[in-house]
C-alpha cells in the first residue's frame, strides 16, 4: 500500500536566467508564495534544481486553492500538482494507476513523458518512458499510445531525492517575483486601464502602492469602493497593497474657475502628477505607472503626454501604451478586473471635462494657462488630506 505524498511543484520561468542574484530571487519568491497561502495551511517550501516543491499535509492544507492562488504569483512560468513516491518502476507504476487512474480509464489515447534529473537512477529517459508506456498498457488494455495529442500525459519525474508523477503542467503567471525590481506608484482610477498597467508591472517585479483622485460630492463614495475592490483584486497578483486617497476637489474647481476650458484636462493631469510624485519622494517611490495607451483619448495624444511629463522629475512607466483596447481587455478579464471595471461610477477625469479639448497642446501654452493661479497651497493641503488604506490579497472586504 503506498500513501500518496502530494505536492505541488512550481517551474521557476526567467528565474533561472538569473545567475548570481538568482538565490535572492528564489527567497523572495519563496516569500510571497509563503504569504499567498498561509491561510491554507502548513505547507513547507523548498527550491531544487529549477522548481519550487510545495509540500505539506494533505488532511490540513488545501492544495486546490494553493494551486489556484499560485498561478496568480509572478516568477512561476508552469505548475502542477503532483505527487512522490519511491524511484522504482514497481510504485511509480501503482502510484500512476493511483493518481492518474481514473482519467487514464476515461480516455482513449495517453503518452508518458519522462525527465530523468537524477542520472544515477538505472533507466534513462527513453528507457523508463518504453516501461513505464508498457506497464500502463497492460494495466489499460483499451488506450493507445498518441504521441502528439493524447487525451492523457502521464509525466515522471525522477529528481535526487524521489519520483515525482503529474499530469501535464499549467500556465503560471510568468515573470519575476515581486519585490526583486523597485517600488512604484499606480495611478488608479476606477477603469479598465490602470488595474492591468498595475499588473504589468508587477509581472516585472515591482512593488506597486496606488494613489487615487477623487473629488467629492462630484465622485461618490461608491466609486471610491469600487477602487479599494480594485485593489484588492490585483493584490492576487501584486502582493498586498498600499492605497493612498487624495481630496482632490478643491485643485479641480480652481482649474475650472482660472484656466482655459479647453485645457482642463491636461492641466488636472499635471496637478495629479505632481501631488503623485511628491508622494513618491515622501515615500520612497522610483517611479509613476498610469494606464495610458497612446492616441486613446484627447489626454493621451504623445503632445499631451509630453506636457504631462514635463511635471515629472521621475520615471513615468506606460505599460499598456503599445495595446490596444481590445488588448488591455483582453488581459483584465484574465486578471478578472474587468466586470468591476466597468460598473458605472464616475472618475474624477470625468467631472468638468471640456467638450471640445485641445488634443496637441503646446507645453508653452499650458504653462502659461497655469501660471495665472497660485495651485501650490491647494497642493499642499491634498497632500496634507492623503489617507491611505492597505489592501490585501483573499481577505474578506464587506465593501
Ligand atoms: P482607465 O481605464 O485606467 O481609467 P482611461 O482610458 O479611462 O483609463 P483616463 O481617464 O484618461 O484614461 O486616465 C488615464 C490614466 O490616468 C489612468 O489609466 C490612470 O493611470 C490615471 N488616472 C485617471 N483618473 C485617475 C484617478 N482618479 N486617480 C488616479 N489616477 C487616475
Ligand atoms: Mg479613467
Amino acid at each position: 500500500m503506498i500513501c500518496l505524498n502530494q505536492v505541488i511543484l512550481c517551474k521557476y520561468g526567467e528565474l533561472v536566467l538569473k545567475g548570481l542574484n538568482r538565490s535572492s530571487f528564489e527567497a523572495v519568491l519563496i516569500r510571497n508564495v509563503r504569504r499567498r497561502l498561509k491561510s491554507l495551511g502548513d505547507f513547507s517550501y523548498s527550491s531544487r534544481q529549477s522548481t519550487l516543491f510545495v509540500e505539506g499535509d494533505d488532511s490540513l492544507c488545501d492544495f486546490g486553492e494553493a494551486m489556484e492562488r499560485l498561478k496568480r504569483v509572478f516568477g512561476i512560468a508552469k505548475l502542477c500538482m503532483a505527487v512522490s513516491c519511491e524511484k522504482n518502476l514497481d510504485d511509480i507504476e501503482s502510484t500512476v494507476s493511483e493518481y492518474l487512474g481514473e482519467s487514464l480509464q476515461l480516455a482513449q489515447s495517453f503518452k508518458v513523458e519522462a525527465k530523468r534529473a537524477d542520472k544515477r537512477f538505472y533507466l534513462d529517459s527513453m528507457q523508463l518512458m518504453a516501461e513505464l508506456g508498457g506497464r500502463i498498457l497492460e494495466r489499460y488494455p483499451h488506450l493507445t499510445v498518441d504521441v502528439k495529442s493524447p487525451e492523457v500525459t502521464v509525466v515522471v519525474e525522477i529528481r535526487d531525492n524521489a519520483a515525482y508523477v503529474h499530469g501535464m503542467p499549467v500556465d503560471g503567471a510568468g515573470g519575476i517575483p515581486v519585490g526583486t525590481s523597485g517600488r512604484a506608484l499606480l495611478m488608479l482610477s476606477g477603469g479598465i486601464d490602470s488595474p492591468v498597467a498595475g499588473t504589468m508591472m508587477a509581472k516585472r517585479g515591482v512593488i506597486v502602492s496606488a494613489i487615487h483622485f477623487q473629488s467629492p460630492p462630484y465622485t461618490s463614495e461608491r466609486a471610491f469602493i469600487k477602487v479599494k475592490k480594485l485593489a484588492a483584486k490585483i493584490s492576487e497578483y501584486c502582493g498586498q497593497i498600499t492605497l493612498f486617497s487624495v481630496p482632490f476637489t478643491k485643485i479641480q474647481e480652481a482649474i475650472r474657475e482660472n484656466c482655459p476650458e479647453e485645457l482642463f484636462t491636461i492641466i488636472m493631469r499635471r496637478q495629479m502628477m505632481e501631488i503623485s510624485q511628491r508622494l513618491c519622494e515622501a515615500y520612497g517611490f522610483s517611479a509613476i505607472v498610469t494606464g495610458e495607451s497612446i492616441g486613446q483619448v484627447a489626454s493621451q495624444t504623445m503632445a499631451a503626454m509630453v506636457a504631462t511629463d514635463s511635471v515629472c522629475r521621475l520615471p513615468v512607466f506606460r505599460p499598456c501604451i503599445g495595446l490596444d483596447k481590445k488588448e488591455i481587455i483582453d488581459i483584465s478579464y484574465k486578471i478578472d478586473t474587468f466586470d468591476i471595471s466597468i460598473e458605472p461610477y464616475e472618475d474624477c477625469c470625468t467631472v468638468f471635462t471640456p467638450k471640445h479639448p485641445k488634443t496637441k497642446p503646446t507645453l508653452a501654452e499650458v504653462e502659461r494657462a497655469e501660471s495665472g493661479f497660485d495651485f501650490e497651497p491647494l497642493i499642499k493641503e491634498a497632500l496634507d488630506g492623503i489617507t491611505q488604506v492597505t489592501l490585501r490579497p483573499y481577505e474578506e472586504y464587506d465593501f
